[in-house]
């Protein structure tokens, strides 16, 4: 039995599953219009992979905008990218208005995708000149720009997206959190939810009655509900984080090999650098969290690629977070099948940061009765659509 002071109601208007970027961003969107919502995470708040990224926010991922058009349609493709860069304009403006440096290290830097071989550098100037085409400003940089902008020559051109960003998403998770309390959301850590059905949440020590229940269990959600187990995918990722340094190069977010890699420096001169699935795409499946050192070796022979200058940093930590894969790459959100009490925002694959925002804000408007951009483009991720 948990202690009375923590101890959930038994009765509120929505339950929210799950204490990531995308639960915390329900709440605030929920608790800001008055509703009176809960939510329930089973360790503790960013534990999961909302803490454990890279920290970039994007808009565009290693799904370059014209693959997206040839496999979405352009319709869709774009309303993708306008619903990604809502949720990136709202995050802006809540982490734009406290500190900057500290903890949170919000920087509105721009992201810069760099053609590792010739076959992507075709991909990042197509994809470009079709962002541009459809209202998105971005420019090309060639080998010369790249350096001085991020000290390497190991790419011969890239772009750069002035509107993303990079953050420590672990403190954007809890900024967010405490804001959802200042409006009124009650956040409940190491609660485990057990069991979900018609109008109940239950979790271990108790049950609550509610109109909703949202799932935002992300990687986890076939544990709760098993029809999700060939829609939402277990991948784990590695990362690597050097010793602070003085070295300065600003946090732009960095994306190399159709999104494989990723990296940004912090401004103490940490260098954060992920990815090398591919070295053992296999092994890298499941919920637990294991450094594999096979892909973390490849990460070290990565960073002497780009910075042979820098190989004198020391690694001083390495992890792995899980992902959350769909089955087709795009989240779903929504209502699951035909029960009103049962909804879900999971499966934000490989880039969810950009999109949280305007998932939790487009459910909570659905469930608020209201209607916008966000909720017109809504249908787009539905749950249903596999079935
Ligand atoms: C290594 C790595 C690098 C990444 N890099 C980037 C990046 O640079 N940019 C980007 O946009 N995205 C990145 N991502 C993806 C991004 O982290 C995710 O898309 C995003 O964090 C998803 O948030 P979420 O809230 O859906 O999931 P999570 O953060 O995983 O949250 C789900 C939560 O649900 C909780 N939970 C599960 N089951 C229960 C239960 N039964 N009861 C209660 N709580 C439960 C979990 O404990 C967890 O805290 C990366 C991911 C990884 C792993």
């Amino acid at each position: 039995m948990h202690p009375i002071w923590n101890q959930p109601p038994t009765q509120a208007d929505v339950v929210i599953i799950g204490g990531g970027l995308v639960g915390v961003c329900l709440a605030y969107q929920l608790a800001r219009r008055g509703v009176n919502c809960c939510l329930l995470e089973k360790n503790t708040l960013a534990s999961g992979a909302s803490g454990r990224n890279d920290g970039q926010i994007i808009l565009e991922t290693a799904d370059y905008y014209t693959r997206m058009q040839q496999v979405y349609g352009k319709d869709e493709a774009l309303k993708i990218l306008r619903f990604k860069r809502a949720g990136q304009q709202g995050t802006h403006q809540l982490l734009s208005e406290g500190p900057t440096e500290g903890p949170l290290a919000y920087h509105q830097q721009g992201s810069l995708t760099l053609a590792y071989n010739e076959a992507e550098a075709k991909l990042i100037e197509s994809a470009s000149t079709a962002m541009i085409r459809d209202g998105f400003a971005m420019e090309l940089l060639d080998c010369g720009q790249i350096e001085a902008k991020i000290h390497t020559r190991r790419f011969s051109m890239g772009k750069h997206d002035p509107y993303d960003a990079s953050v420590n998403p672990a403190e954007m998770t809890r900024l967010i959190a405490a804001e959802a309390r200042r409006h009124g959301a009650a956040v409940y850590e190491n609660m485990a939810v057990t069991d979900v059905s018609s109008g109940q949440v239950h979790y271990e020590g108790g049950t609550i009655n509610c109109e909703v229940a949202i799932l935002a269990t992300n990687a986890y959600t076939a544990d709760l509900l098993p029809e999700f187990d060939n829609m939402v995918f277990p991948i784990r990722g590695q990362v690597m984080a050097t010793a602070p340094s003085d070295i300065e190069i600003p946090p732009y977010a960095c994306i190399t090999n159709f999104g494989y890699d990723y990296w940004h420096w912090t401004p103490e001169g940490r260098l954060i650098l992920g990815g090398r699935r591919f070295i053992d795409e296999h092994g890298e499946t499941g919920t637990a969290h294991r450094v594999n050192p096979k892909v973390q070796d490849a990460l070290g022979a990565l960073f002497h690629e780009i910075y042979p200058q820098y190989d004198h940093l020391e690694v001083a930590q390495r992890w792995s977070g899980i992902m959350g894969f769909s089955k087709d790459g795009k989240p779903l959100i929504g209502m699951i099948g035909g029960d009103p009490t049962l909804w879900c925002a999971v499966g934000f694959t490989g880039y969810g940061l950009g999109m949280c925002w305007s998932a939790g804000e487009a459910v909570a408007q659905v469930l608020n009765d209201e209607e916008s951009e966000l909720t017109a483009i809504l249908p787009i991720f539905s749950p249903n659509r596999f079935s």
